[in-house]
């Protein structure tokens, strides 16, 4: 059995705990962020501070957002932390991220070791905030930034590929091994950065409907979308908009789903 045991803390499964203790890792993921107090760095999952304390040293204050109550006690009564975090007691999934914005007044900057297991609904709740972050680090499967960056025609490009792509410019950081963290996951890691665009590529008249293509779309990905979009299109109207209906969701490319979303009435 893995050593569930780290500086007397036993990691809750639950909250998708794999605390990194790997120092070579942990200075690149701080020389990746290069934080600074030009923006209000918010870090989501803290833990037992192993990216907190070295990223504290560069900046006046922060904020961190941590589910687990013992933690968060410990992060407030850490000596190291005192007078320069914030910790909000809090799931992450439900915070209104603009909370922080408005208290600072900066754009954010946010980071973290995420649990894996709510990693993709945790990044679909940060889209929302697009319009006030600067730049999101992140720590995720290896598998899951392999589905952020893929492209069109490859099995891996799915609902999270389009929605990502549409908000944010993509870029794979850092691949990072089981045996950096404690206890040790059994799949891969990577570490990438998404940069929410200020002027994005492709509009879509309104995000909902590119929400709901993409999900009825990639609900039935074997399915032509002649089949799997009927609910929503005829394919007299996928013609008009030059695009085959013989096509499956893994063809279809972020500008042709947001051609289709600004079409539909
Ligand atoms: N940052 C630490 C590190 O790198 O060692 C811990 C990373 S661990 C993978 C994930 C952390 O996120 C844990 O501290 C866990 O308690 C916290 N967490 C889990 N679910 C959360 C949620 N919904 N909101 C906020 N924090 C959460």
């Amino acid at each position: 059995m893995t050593n569930r045991v780290h500086q007397g803390h036993f990691a809750r499964k639950r909250f998708g705990q794999n605390f990194l203790h790997d120092d070579y890792i942990i200075d690149s993921i701080v020389a990746a962020i290069n934080p600074n107090n030009e923006q209000a760095l918010v870090e989501i999952g803290p833990g037992l501070a192993a990216l907190t304390i070295p990223i504290s040293k560069h900046v006046d204050h922060f904020t961190a957002i941590e589910i687990d109550r013992d933690l968060a006690s410990r992060l407030i009564e850490n000596p190291s932390l005192k007078g320069k975090l914030t910790v909000i007691e809090q799931d992450a999934l439900t915070f209104d991220f603009n909370q922080i914005s408005h208290q600072s007044g900066k754009p954010l900057r946010v980071f973290g070791n995420l649990p894996y297991n709510i990693s993709t609904p945790l990044m679909f709740h940060l889209f929302k905030y697009a319009n006030i972050i600067t730049d999101m680090h992140f720590m995720l499967q290896k598998e899951v930034v392999t589905r952020l960056v893929a492209a069109p025609n490859t099995k891996e490009y799915g609902r999270l590929s389009v929605m990502a792509q549409y908000y944010c410019q993509i870029i794979p950081v850092l691949d990072v091994p089981p045996t950096s963290f404690k206890p040790a996951p059994k799949v891969d890691s990577a570490v990438v950065k998404l940069i929410p665009y200020k002027n994005k590529p492709y509009l879509v008249n309104d995000i909902k409907v590119l929400s709901r293509i993409t999900t009825e779309a990639f609900n039935q990905r074997r399915k032509t979308i002649r089949n799997s979009l009927s609910n929503m299109f005829t394919v007299d109207q996928l013609s008009e908009l030059n695009i085959d209906p013989n096509l499956r969701a893994e063809n279809l490319s972020v500008p042709q789903y947001c051609l289709l979303a600004n079409a539909w009435k």
